[in-house]
């Protein structure tokens, strides 16, 4: 493949290893010409149902924007890429594992929950505070409690993170 900073027409392949549990192929490249190395990653191309969205209209599903969506509620947030790779990689089993010809853009945002619930309870809560759009203060609570229960009898990890909740978030977030 061409190289993407001088534009020379060969590269090599100079390492070649399985990631994501062997669903990707991660290479080193090195373009002779200007030295440069770059990494490509290759996967098979399964073909992925449309996103019917709430308005009814449909859209090809953009892998992109399930990631964009995931490190937004991510931000600043201690989770390393590789676990949200992880969480993509997951997010897309279970898309191609309906079978379906389409998916509703609301099952794709509890799938997107149920991974962020596992990452990091803030970026959770986040993404769920603009994703069910909370009607008000007391609706964020209640999330918020429930969340601090079902977190009760894990080690403090769980429950300092939520003490780190900025007042705000919801109404921030939303807007
Ligand atoms: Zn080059």
């Amino acid at each position: 493949m061409h190289c993407p900073f001088c534009g020379a027409a060969d590269t090599r392949v100079v390492d070649s290893r399985l990631a994501e549990d062997g669903t990707q192929v991660r290479r080193r490249r090195e373009c002779p010409t200007c030295g440069e190395r770059f990494t490509t990653f290759e996967r098979a191309e399964l073909v992925l149902p449309r996103v019917v969205k709430r308005d009814g209209t449909r859209e090809p599903f953009n892998e992109d924007k399930l990631r964009s969506g995931l490190l937004r509620a991510l931000e600043k947030r201690p989770v390393g890429a590789e676990a949200v790779e992880a969480a993509v990689s997951r997010i897309l089993r279970r898309i191609r594992a309906t079978g379906d010809r389409e998916v509703a853009t609301g099952r794709i945002g509890e799938w997107v929950m149920d991974e962020l619930r596992e990452l990091d309870q803030v970026a959770y809560v986040r993404f769920a505070s603009v994703y069910r759009s909370f009607q008000d203060v007391n609706a964020f609570r209640e999330e918020v409690e429930r969340l601090q229960e079902a977190a009760a009898p894990t080690p403090a990890g769980t429950r300092r993170q939520l003490s780190l909740l900025p007042g705000g978030t919801a109404d921030e977030e939303a807007s």
